[in-house]
């Protein structure tokens, strides 16, 4: 096994907080020869052994720790047991117990960096993207098939995030065959069709899954607006929670055909409440502004305006504008649940850009609960980096 050995200093993140990268300015020099995703034993500068790593390269994350037990051997058995491990962490926790649509494995937060799992019924979707997830790709696959038992797997590694590790895209089945009817699953007593091949990420939100059923909570006699509804997932539960109303917008085309069948899947809620709208929801709210359109409560689910910290200030703006026209449109003592999944923007500064926008649009509002993403996404306390997605409920007076 080749050796990757760090700068003098170096060593504190991986030996006192476990944090599993190494970026590139920590390593020293690699001894011996290691090509992309192979394991590399790391050596602090003192030559102390801090763990096993799949080294990449390509990538500004040099090399990402698999263990760090020095004596821990990467082969098969070792992904075998960490897959066992994250699909038993599920298992542990009740509310996640017989889930039809569930994340298995969230990368890092489950010891398996660069490795996603999506189970939707008994099909799990998997995506690989680091070199040395890709590596592993058959043990990965042999190790959830044994521990859900599902009957296929297919791949869906078409992240652009592959091309800094530079892997090519791949997708494809690599376990069983593809289904004879479409994918769905059923979420808080509502039926939705998944597209694995051609949805966004794995091809469903998982991880708004408590928040959507808290919307439906919330909705009773509602006048609601979903702003960035991929396909309906918070629509369809606010029709189940009794909203008077639910107009849903997005810019996808397909997202919203999906979001009209999965409303036609549902023939118990009320399709004569629904309203789809393919539009820019920058240029909607603008719109709704000028007619004079109000709302009681509003979703603002926008994509990742800022993958990383770089792009923060642009991505803030984009943010105070949506939450201000949100603020806006809202009636007194109305709801906003707004989002970001930027890992760019902290939570902090999160908070201040909804304080800005309430301020700007002269409303006094409180927080009244912290959102987060769901107990199937975790946040491994060595790996900070994994809370991406965070939440505000703002009561607007
Ligand atoms: N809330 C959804 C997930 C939202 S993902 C759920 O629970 O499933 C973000 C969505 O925003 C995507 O569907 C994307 O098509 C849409 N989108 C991105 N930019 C947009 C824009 N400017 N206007 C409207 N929709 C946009």
């Amino acid at each position: 096994m080749a050796q990757l050995i760090l700068m003098p200093g170096k060593e504190r993140s991986a030996f006192k907080q476990h944090h599993p990268w190494l970026f590139a300015g920590s390593v020293g020099r690699l001894e011996g020869r290691a090509r992309p995703g192979d394991t590399v034993e790391v050596l602090a500068d003192n030559l102390r052994p801090l763990g096993r790593a799949a080294y990449s390269p390509k990538s500004q994350i040099r090399a990402r720790f698999w263990t760090f037990d020095p004596e821990e051997s990467v082969d098969d058995a070792f992904f075998k047991r960490r897959v066992a491990a994250a699909v038993a962490r599920r298992q542990a926790l009740p509310e996640l117990r017989g889930q039809q649509g569930l994340r298995l494995i969230h990368a890092e937060s489950d010891g398996l960096p660069g490795v996603i799992a999506d189970q939707y019924g008994d099909t799990v979707v998997v995506q690989l993207t680091s070199a040395g997830a890709d590596k592993w790709r058959n043990a990965i696959v042999a190790g959830l098939v044994k521990a859900t038992g599902c009957a296929r797997v297919y791949e869906r590694s078409d992240s652009d995030v592959r091309g800094l590790e530079g892997l090519e895209p791949t997708t494809g089945w690599l376990h069983g065959e593809a289904p004879d009817s479409p994918l769905t699953i059923a979420e808080n007593g509502v039926t939705l069709g998944i597209d694995i091949a051609g949805g966004h990420k794995t091809g469903f939100y998982l991880d708004q899954r408590e928040n959507r059923f808290l919307l439906g909570q919330l909705a009773a006699g509602k006048d609601v607006l979903n702003c960035f509804c991929y396909t309906g997932g918070f629509s369809l539960q606010a029709l189940a929670g009794g909203a008077a109303s639910v107009l849903s917008i997005d810019s996808s085309g397909p997202a919203l055909d999906q979001a009209r069948a999965n409303l036609a899947l549902n023939p118990a809620l009320p399709a004569d409440r629904a309203t789809w709208l393919e539009a820019d929801v920058f240029q909607a709210l603008r719109d709704f502004r000028k007619e004079g359109r109000q709302f009681d409560l509003i979703v603002l689910d926008p994509p990742k305006f800022a993958p990383s910290a770089s792009h923060a200030d642009r991505a803030a703006k984009a943010y105070k504008d949506i939450n201000l026209l949100g603020c806006r449109l809202l009636k007194p003592g109305g709801l906003l649940m707004t989002y970001s999944c930027s890992g760019g923007i902290g939570l902090e500064l999160f908070q201040k850009i909804i304080a800005g926008a309430a301020l700007d649009a002269g409303r006094e509002a409180r927080i009244v609960r912290r959102l987060a993403g769901a107990a199937d996404h975790p946040v491994a306390l060595n790996f900070p980096e994994g809370e991406y997605l965070k939440g505000l409920l703002v009561q607007i007076d």
